[in-house]
């Protein structure tokens, strides 16, 4: 039966680039999308941008842009990361927009009108320094539960423990390290432990979806078991509300009927879901409103990161149970990705870049085969080892699957016009192909890709058995002038390994759509993409065979590990200082500056005095040593760069107060030309720059 299923994957928060974590989802999500549809099954596979919340606020602010603008940044890097790795979403959206404030005012609404929401005055820490209410993550301190250090205000990742920022020990602002001060505010908490939310919760964690499977996997379902409560008793769940508003000033969408308030961004974040699904419809012409009806047969399946069931197992199928909406079928949660076995971490920098892969031309294919023959169902971390890599790409992926082809097709092609003849039983043929089909149909379903990946070789180990016992090399010799049994019997076992193949290429197309949707139009001449029915159809003829897939070089894993090259010193420059560290290049405090007044120093053949506004209010004058490079009147106006917390220095012209920044080459001096910085147009006097 064809079933109708939503799929999507988690958010990424749009104040950066994706890194491999976000790419491995998406491909474990694009393969299991692929696989429904080659079922008949209808999918509608979105994504979108997380572009609200105090980091993004903050980031932009530090960089003079409005949060759009830096939303609309990392947005449009996506799309050369998703379809670099084949990673087909219908439709890519953002939760800054029109759907997602509509569905998230009406989700809270209803939430409201059902008692659902609860207004408090609460005491929230407020960084005297910064003068703004702290977002928690900006707050850090020991985790109340488990005492690690440097948790962050909201939960632990210790101990993954969720909890309020008050109840931080030794808590410090992020922003400013001041200890952040108590100032008392109205905020609204959905009440998650109100009784019909438990009662609700244990049963929609613990129950099965219209499949018949249960709706979280076993690990997830024993999490949602110790904040539940074990029990079915309402009484012993120790749910927390959750503090679901934040004070101006905030990017995110106002919450109606509250001047100044602000919804959480982990309230309209899941949301999005629903909003870019809403947009595709809207785009593609479906009914949204149909489609999502509670009642309605469509699946809702979401695929996240173990580091997030908290929001996607208790808060989201309570705000969409409670506001009347359709509730989700499954919840497919991974692991993280390691490196080598260790946790990558993005400031450490042991990451693999998925920019850095597809630039040294890595085929984005090999990723996907190698992430499918190491994801399953569980919640396990997925280790990338570059030797493992090699192994799995170079003898299971070319030595296996597509030397069948390349050794088969050459027979045909040369000595059959490419016209393919079976001898015997092709029934058999078919059932036994059939049955591997369907075992490795299954899987990928039930989300076990390692388990189809070893399927799929055992049976290319089969195939290339049957071929090597054939000894079709044999056979062809004086094929010409054999008889014409002994014709058909080097032709049978070239037809029967090449059948072979393109069930083996459909098996494979959920993980490797370009180089299925190539083997089915230029050696098949199929319409592509396969579907699992098309792996028992026997193929009649073939084109000539081209070459399909490059061996990975180990090189190119030393490549992608190994940091960029510095820039080597030009001949006449000097060396690169030694290394310091952020905390020490952040002592230097350097802001832009309007040159407002310059001109020559009486007495001095090397000095230019400027009057210099850096947005306080007042100017400064500096003495800088470009008089031979500059004449005073091109500098007025100009905006430059200034070291500000330089000590104040007594000249014989009278004081310094700072620095203008300025390039040139240390031992050829101004002979070779003075440089001052000049930020891109849109800077303002005043900013700093980080
Ligand atoms: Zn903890």
């Amino acid at each position: 039966m064809s079933r109708t299923i939503f799929v999507t994957t988690a958010l990424p928060y749009a104040n950066g680039s994706f890194h491999i974590g976000h790419i491995m989802e998406y491909i474990q999500a694009d393969i299991w999308v692929r696989s429904m549809r080659m079922s008949g099954h209808t999918v509608h596979f979105v994504g979108a941008d997380d572009a609200h919340g105090a980091p993004i606020m903050l980031k932009a602010e530090s960089e003079g842009i409005t949060p759009q603008a830096l939303v609309a940044r990392y947005a449009s890097e996506r799309p050369q990361y998703l379809n670099g790795f084949n990673i087909r979403f219908d439709h890519w959206h953002s939760t800054d927009t029109p759907e997602n404030v509509e569905l998230s005012q009406d989700i809270y609404r209803k939430l409201k009108a059902a008692g659902f929401i609860e207004s408090r005055t609460i005491e929230q820490f407020y960084d005297p320094v910064k003068g703004m209410f702290l977002p928690d993550r900006y707050i850090k301190g020991e985790c109340p539960k488990c005492h690690a250090a440097d948790q962050y205000g909201d939960s632990c990742e210790a101990c993954g423990a969720v909890y309020a920022p008050t109840d931080l020990i030794k808590p410090y602002s992020t922003l400013t390290k001041a200890t952040p001060v108590l100032k008392s505010s109205e905020h609204f908490f959905f009440k998650l432990s109100d009784p019909r939310c438990v009662e609700f919760l244990q049963d929609w964690t613990n129950g099965t979806n219209a499949q018949g499977t249960r709706r979280l996997q076993t690990e997830v379902l024993g999490k949602t078991r110790e904040w539940l409560g074990a029990g079915t008793d309402a009484s012993q769940a120790n749910l927390a509300d959750w503090d679901i508003s934040r004070d101006e000033p905030y990017f995110g969408i106002p919450i109606p009927d509250a001047p100044g308030k602000f919804f959480y961004v982990w309230l309209d974040a899941p949301v999005g879901y629903l909003a870019s699904l809403k947009a595709y419809c809207n785009k593609v012409g479906l009914n949204y409103d149909e489609l999502l009806e509670p009642g309605n047969s469509t699946e809702q399946v979401h695929f996240i990161g173990k580091d997030i069931v908290y929001f996607h197992a208790l808060f989201w199928p309570a705000m969409l149970k409670f506001s009347g909406r359709k509730i989700p079928d499954f919840l497919h949660v991974h692991g993280f990705i390691t490196v080598s076995g260790e946790k990558m971490s993005k400031s450490r920098g042991t990451g693999i870049s998925p920019l850095r892969y597809l630039e040294i031309g890595m085929n984005p294919e090999w990723l996907r085969y190698y992430m499918a023959a190491k994801l399953n169902a569980r919640v396990e971390d997925l280790d990338f080892n570059p030797d493992d890599f090699i192994a799995r790409v170079n003898s299971d992926l070319v030595g296996k699957y597509v030397n069948i082809a390349s050794r088969a097709a050459n027979f045909i092609s040369k000595h059959f016009k490419g016209e393919l003849a079976y001898l015997g039983d092709t029934a058999a043929l078919q059932n036994e192909l059939d049955a591997v089909v369907q075992a490795v149909r299954t899987d990928f379903e039930h989300r076990e890709y390692g388990r189809a990946i070893r399927q799929i070789m055992a049976h290319a180990d089969h195939i290339n058995q049957a071929f090597d016992t054939a000894q079709p090399w044999v056979m062809a010799k004086g094929i010409a002038t054999a008889t014409p049994e002994q014709q058909a019997a080097l032709q049978n076992v070239c037809s029967r390994a090449l059948a072979g193949f393109k069930a083996l290429t459909v098996m494979l197309a959920p993980v490797l759509p370009a180089l299925a949707a190539r083997v089915a139009t230029e050696l098949f001449n199929d319409a592509a993409p396969y579907a699992w029915s098309s792996a028992t159809e026997l193929p009649a003829r073939i084109e000539p065979f081209k070459h399909l897939m490059q061996r990975v070089e180990p090189k190119m894993l030393d490549d992608l590990f190994e940091p960029p090259a510095q820039p080597v010193p030009t001949p006449g420059g000097e060396a690169i200082a030694d290394t310091i560290d952020i905390k020490d290049f952040a002592k230097v405090d350097l802001r832009i500056a309007r040159i407002v007044s310059c001109e020559r120093v009486e007495g001095s053949d090397k000095l230019l005095r400027l009057q210099l506004d850096l947005g306080e209010g007042r100017l400064r004058q500096v003495f800088s040593g470009i008089q031979a490079c500059y004449q005073p009147d091109d500098l007025i106006d100009k905006l430059t760069v200034v070291v500000a917390n330089l000590a104040p220095r007594k000249m014989r012209f009278g004081v310094s107060e700072g620095m203008v920044l300025a390039a040139s080459h240390a031992d050829t001096g101004v002979d070779a030309g003075i440089y001052v910085l000049q930020p891109w147009p849109g800077a303002q006097p005043g900013m700093r720059i980080s």
